[in-house]
């Protein structure tokens, strides 16, 4: 028998997604964000989950190769762009479009001979990671309009603070100004902007997290805002114990039970992707129970309070996240976000595709 860990990606959650993303943008055009293996759920499910996106983004160039493989013929979108002139040629090959971030990028592209194509011109309005100085943005895009290599020209930022109310108000004053009589579409607006800010949806929007059913935002859950969790990490019982006032559990000793208890020990640890740092009382569900762990992670394992549930044991089901434990509750728990929790699960752990 495999050991009993794995995931399972929900079809109907990220279309449900995609959909809410769709109502909460209608006049919008969406790029489905699927960098990073699509946030972990893995480029298969996010194709068939997001056959109603208008584009698909990421940045990697072998992913996007895969892209075209499993049958995408729409839009795909570059957001680092090439890294370097091989992959202008790639571009052009596989008809991606690209991101343009740094003036080295016009060089590679003015270098190259093969079918036109589409560029989103990155402005840095302030998160000061990548992007032009948005002053240059009407000579650069000329520069850019006149190249042969060159299809259509559009004009993109990227938001550092759109969780937080007024965060991104100086980023959209910054864009505006500089872009004002400029031609070719926009886009603005990751998860947050796109929940918060309408006024930034313009004509394609970028989510990313809210399409995998987890919040952009730490003060509201994925549930207020209408979304789904599209996976759901699960393991099983492999053992049980009973303690005694005062016995420790796992490496360190850090958990000391404090009266007689029962505990469950789960098949999942940190090399499947559970977070290490999750502490004593991170929620988790056992045979349908929500409860607790106890102790610290271990590589392969964890500790489980079983007080709640009398009647688990040996092959007891358990949702380390997904439906019932929102992903984002384990994360804060930990210390961290949704998204790096679903980014790292490990290939170790066999994912399915369900419904
Ligand atoms: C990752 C990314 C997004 C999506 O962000 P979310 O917060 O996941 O919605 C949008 N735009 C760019 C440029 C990104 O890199």
């Amino acid at each position: 028998m495999p050991r009993p860990v794995s995931a399972s990606v929900s079809l109907s959650a990220l279309a449900h997604n995609l959909a809410e993303v769709r109502r909460r943008a209608p006049g919008s055009r969406i790029w489905a964000v699927v960098k990073a293996h699509a946030y972990g759920h893995g480029l298969p499910a996010a194709i068939r989950g997001f056959t109603g996106a208008d584009g698909l983004a990421l940045l990697e160039f072998d992913n996007a190769r895969r892209l075209r493989a499993l049958g995408w013929r729409g839009p795909i979108l570059m957001l680092e762009g090439p890294f370097g002139p091989e992959d202008v040629a790639m571009a052009g090959e596989l008809g991606l479009s690209l991101v343009v971030h740094d003036a080295t990028q016009i060089e590679w592209l003015r270098g190259h001979e093969g079918k036109a194509i589409d560029v989103w011109l990155k402005l840095n309005t302030g998160m000061n990671r990548l992007g032009l100085d948005p002053d240059s943005a009407a000579s650069t895009q000329r520069e850019l309009s006149v190249l042969p290599a060159v299809g259509t020209v559009s004009l993109m930022t990227h938001f550092s603070d759109a969780d937080r109310p007024g965060g991104a108000a100086s980023q959209i004053e910054r864009f505006d100004r500089a872009t004002l009589d400029l031609p070719g579409s926009r886009s603005l607006a990751n998860s947050a902007a796109l929940c918060d800010l309408p006024q930034t949806h313009r004509h394609w929007v970028r989510p990313g997290i809210m399409l995998y059913g987890s919040s952009p935002f730490a003060d509201r859950s994925a549930a207020s805002l209408g979304l789904r969790a599209a996976m759901t990490l699960r393991a099983a019982l492999i053992g049980t114990q009973t303690l005694k006032a005062g016995d420790t559990v796992g490496y360190g000793s850090s958990f000391t039970a404090p009266g007689p208890m029962r505990i469950g020990i789960v098949a999942c640890g940190y090399a499947d992707g559970y977070p290490r740092h999750a502490p004593t009382g991170t929620p988790v569900e056992v045979a349908g129970v929500r409860t607790r762990t106890v102790g610290r992670v271990s590589m392969d394992m964890m500790a489980v309070d079983l007080e709640p549930t009398p009647d688990a044991g040996v092959g007891s089901p358990v949702e380390l996240w997904g439906e019932r434990v929102s992903v984002d509750e384990v994360a804060a728990s930990a210390g961290t976000i949704g998204y790096e929790l679903l980014c790292a699960v490990a290939p170790r752990v066999p994912m399915h595709v369900v419904d």
